[in-house]
């Protein structure tokens, strides 16, 4: 199959092009997919895409016109996909549902751990030759209760880690997983008992209409006082705008995410020479207790190697006729 490979980034294609051993012929471009880019899969089979990319209605509409069959998304989410109109024209289209979990729940502590124990600070410091330590005061997590929103893969694997540490663990899903239960001494509660118990919240939740902005204003008030929120999810399960509030009034001691609101046209690219013009990300970027990385948690080795193995298998069913297990619109 002739493929184009939207967002194509330097880091991610030889790891595809191991996995293709030229069986497709693939083709890379660094823009992103949207209605104006759409344009660039004329005679193509097939298109791969990222979180970034823009499959909206217009945009599938176009892809049909231009020939286009599959898109396989290099990606878990597909909350920038519109399945049904890719259902209603027969485009399939399917994801990798699982790269990783270990490299988004690791970040995800990294997050964590960067800003409870103040590292970027202290480093700053020992680069001064300032060996101070006030200020620089973290807790232990062990016996520290971790509320863990989404308990599915990533999750799964955020709440083992953090059992490790001796943490309690305090959970919210639409369904339970006994084996976190059984375990890890898992307890689900509603969300407004999670919040009002755990000393740390993590996001681990796909975007829906359900989960957008879930992180509000209302949920933010029953949290308790000083709680450290960490998102690898995505960045609209939260209200960017709420949590800077919550921020600037102290209700959150601290913000770790690796997923931005408004990250679309900003993250992937270096832009030092052009401030972003967004004010959110701005306020963000000016608080010391807030870490933010550009979406990087699924920068692993071995989740490079699965998305790029997962995204290669799927075209291979469709082009011997088959379907994949992958599939988002069956
Ligand atoms: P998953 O499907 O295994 O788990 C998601 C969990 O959320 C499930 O248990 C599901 O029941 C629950 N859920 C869904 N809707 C809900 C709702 N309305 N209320 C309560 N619970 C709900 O997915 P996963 O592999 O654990 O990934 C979770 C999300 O992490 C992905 O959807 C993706 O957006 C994000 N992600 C981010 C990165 C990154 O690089 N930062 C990488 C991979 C995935």
């Amino acid at each position: 199959m002739k493929v184009l490979i939207y967002s194509a980034k330097d880091f991610e294609i030889p790891y595809l092009k191991q996995a293709n051993n030229k069986k497709h012929t693939l083709s890379f471009t660094e823009e992103a997919l949207s209605s104006e880019t759409a344009m660039k899969a004329v005679g193509y089979d097939a298109i791969s895409i990222f979180s970034a990319d823009e499959a909206c209605f217009i945009t599938i509409e176009k892809l049909k016109d231009f020939g286009i069959k599959y898109i396989t998304l290099r990606s878990v989410g597909y909350d920038n996909v519109n399945l049904r109109t890719a259902k209603r024209l027969h485009i399939k289209v399917a994801n990798v549902p699982a790269y990783s979990p270990y490299a988004i729940a690791e970040h995800a502590v990294a997050l964590l751990q960067t800003l409870n124990r103040k590292l970027i600070e202290s480093n700053f410091r020992v680069n001064h030759y300032n060996f101070n330590l006030n200020g620089l005061v973290g807790f232990d997590l062990n016996q520290k209760t971790v509320g863990i929103i989404g308990t599915g893969k990533i999750g799964a694997v955020m709440s083992r880690i953090m059992h490790g540490f001796g943490c309690i663990l305090l959970g919210y899903d639409i369904e339970e997983n006994e084996t976190l239960k059984e375990r890890y001494n898992m307890r689900y509660t509603t969300l407004k008992e999670l919040c009002n118990q755990a000393d740390i919240i993590s996001l681990h939740l796909p975007l829906n209409t359900e989960t957008h902005q879930l992180i509000n204003d209302d949920l933010i008030s029953e949290m308790k006082d000083g709680v450290i929120l960490i998102n690898t999810a995505r960045g609209a399960i939260i209200n960017t705008e709420d949590v800077i509030e919550g921020l600037k009034n102290k209700k959150i001691g601290a913000l770790g995410i690796d997923v931005y609101e408004n990250e679309k046209n900003i993250f992937f690219k270096n832009r030092s020479q052009e401030l972003p013009n967004d004010d959110l990300l701005l306020k963000l970027n000016a608080m010391p207790n807030v870490l933010i990385t550009g979406h990087h948690a699924f920068l692993t080795e071995e989740a490079l190697t699965n998305i790029a193995e997962t995204t290669i298998y799927n075209l291979n069913c469709w082009a011997s006729g088959k379907d994949t297990e992958n599939e988002l619109t069956n």
